[in-house]
């Protein structure tokens, strides 16, 4: 093999060589990428379901306010009604809040779910399959 072809070989491995290690380095990235916006997918799950739960456990806790200011009121101690309506717009409030963690957890399953009938679609769902409502949170 004379000189000149061995060294047109040699730049060609190179070349390859140089090609290749950029398309794995390329690729190493991307799925270094993809595997942490899976852990960060992840860790935003697990944190909305605690949320959820704390949230329930308050649901629960004003709840039970809230049947106590109801008995009290049949006990022949009534409870003034601006105290039972604040009580219940908290859970008004915190209802709200488990609904929009549900739905952020739905759309972490790549499901969106319609806040009109409660539905679920697919993430790609522009309206609610089940009826017509825009999907649009
Ligand atoms: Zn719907």
């Amino acid at each position: 093999m004379d000189l000149e072809k061995w060294k047109e070989q040699w730049s060609d491995l190179c070349r390859g060589t140089r090609k290749l290690a950029g398309d794995m380095g390329e690729a190493a990235w991307t799925g270094a990428l993809k595997a942490g916006q899976a852990a960060e997918n992840a860790i935003r799950y697990t944190r909305l379901k605690a949320r959820v739960l704390d949230l329930g456990t308050q649901v629960r806790s004003q709840m039970r306010k809230i049947g106590e200011l109801v008995y009290a009121t049949h006990s022949g101690t009534p409870t003034d009604s601006a105290t039972l309506q604040a009580a219940l717009e908290a859970v008004d409030k915190l209802n709200e809040e488990i609904d929009e963690c549900q739905r952020a957890l739905a759309a972490l399953r790549g499901i969106r779910i319609c806040g009109v009938c409660g539905a679920e679609n697919r993430a790609a769902d522009s309206r609610c399959t089940q009826c017509g409502q825009p999907l649009d949170c």
